[in-house]
């Protein structure tokens, strides 16, 4: 999965950090990122010989000891130095923790830009120095990093797994899992038996944690669990809005799919090897 990582270590404790030149620098502008020729982040001394001045770098975290800095504005100098490409190259980025990096880089650059301004008041927010938060100087609201709660349903049956596949995206891979957001005021476990119930009709049981995975594409954090069904109705009802398709497989019938870093990915290769929990 995308945080699996080791030997290389992340740390995202908030703290004021110079940058140094051999640090690494994410750049985002209207939903692209900005890498080198040979696709790799740029470091500090790169961008300060575009004219990167330090006060528009602002520390997000390390890996090992390098740290990553985001880019807070972008030039046409910078932009037109680098290598445009879409945010999606970071799901295969090599070496892996590079992934990593580009996701959790994307998830924040998203939440600083949408905070810049007080959703309560209208004034500019400013970077508290302490903790990872935008600060209203005028009115003292205080936003934190928003990361959207989403589960994964592995519903089973008789040696069978419930795989769907969504209508209208045009990358989605070939099977995917039940998946939602969490609503306000329910916990995960009522996620979970809800979006079941919604995208494909049927009833579950057994429901257990699996693994979490912060999935940064989407400002999420993914929350997989094993179900059963609860009933001998394998009836599937979908919910046509969302997806096309809904079916049980067997273990043999579940096709070997290129690696990805997903949770998704892990928990479906999970069961086609015999190896999730009864
Ligand atoms: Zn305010």
């Amino acid at each position: 999965m995308i945080q699996e990582i080791a030997p290389h270590v992340y740390h995202n404790a908030f703290h004021e950090r110079k940058s140094i030149p051999t640090d690494l620098v994410t750049i985002f502008f209207k939903g692209k990122t900005y890498l080198t020729e040979t696709g790799l982040f740029p470091t500090v001394a790169q961008v300060k010989a575009l004219g990167v001045g330090e006060e528009d770098l602002v520390y997000l975290f390390e890996i090992d000891d390098v740290a990553f800095f985001l880019l807070w504005t972008v030039n046409d100098t910078v932009k037109e130095a680098l290598v445009e490409s879409p945010t999606m190259v970071f799901r295969n980025m090599e070496p892996s923790h590079l992934a990593l990096a580009g996701a959790t880089a994307l998830h924040l650059s998203g939440w600083y830009r949408a905070n810049r301004f007080c959703g309560c008041c209208g004034t500019p927010m400013e970077r508290d120095k302490v903790e990872r938060a935008m600060r209203c100087p005028k009115c003292n609201n205080i936003v934190y990093p928003r990361i959207n709660p989403a589960i994964l349903a592995a519903v089973r049956h008789n040696g069978k797994i419930l795989l769907t596949h969504y209508a209208n995206r045009a990358n989605a891979s070939r099977y995917a899992l039940v998946a939602g957001f969490a609503e306000i005021g329910e916990t995960l476990e009522d996620t979970v038996r809800r979006e079941v119930m919604e995208e494909v009709g049927l009833p579950i049981k057994n429901i257990r944690y699996h693994a979490s995975q912060p999935w940064g594409f989407a400002g999420n954090i993914m929350v997989g669990f094993w179900a059963d069904l609860d009933s001998e109705d394998e009836t599937v009802t979908l919910d046509q809005t969302e997806l096309d398709e809904g079916v049980w497989l067997s273990r043999e019938e579940i096709p070997v799919e290129v690696n990805t870093p997903s949770l998704t990915h892990t928990m479906i290769q999970l069961f086609r090897q015999g190896k999730d929990p009864q």
